[in-house]
């Protein structure tokens, strides 16, 4: 790529133009233009990947440069740990839903076990009182 091309990729971005139009009026590709500006490289090393998923709508730039769809509440996020859980397996080295969602998984989770654990002392508790009663022993 010309110096030129990577002067005016710069300038635009600087004037607040979304690196989607940059890519479109320098003629250049999107994945050029992200790798001019240091956008894609932090977290995302696999192009391929970067372009298939801007093609299916699971990602897509904005100023705040790529940002990944969470599956869980739909909402866009930077491509960051501020935003995903780190998951070095996956090519964009985020988790599969975004930070706030995971925590979410994770509280339900744990409020299951807890109802699960609180009925299972209620009934168990239930078996002692009948069991007082009845001298049975159903426990
Ligand atoms: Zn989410």
């Amino acid at each position: 790529m010309q110096e030129k091309t990577k002067l005016m990729i710069h300038s635009m971005y600087k004037l607040k133009i979304n690196p989607k139009d940059i890519a479109h009026h320098t003629n250049t590709d999107l994945t050029d233009v992200l790798k001019v500006l240091k956008l894609s490289d932090r977290y995302f090393t696999d192009e391929k990947a970067l372009k298939r998923r801007l093609n299916r709508g699971s990602f897509i730039i904005t100023d705040e440069g790529v940002c990944k769809k969470c599956p869980r509440c739909n909402e866009f996020y930077p491509i960051d740990s501020e935003f995903w859980p780190k998951n070095s397996k996956a090519s964009d080295q985020c988790s599969f839903i975004c930070k706030a969602c995971d925590q979410e998984r994770k509280d339900s989770f744990k409020k299951k076990q807890q109802h699960t654990k609180s009925v299972n002392k209620k009934l168990e508790n239930s078996l002692k009182i009948l069991n007082s009663i009845f001298r049975i022993d159903l426990t």
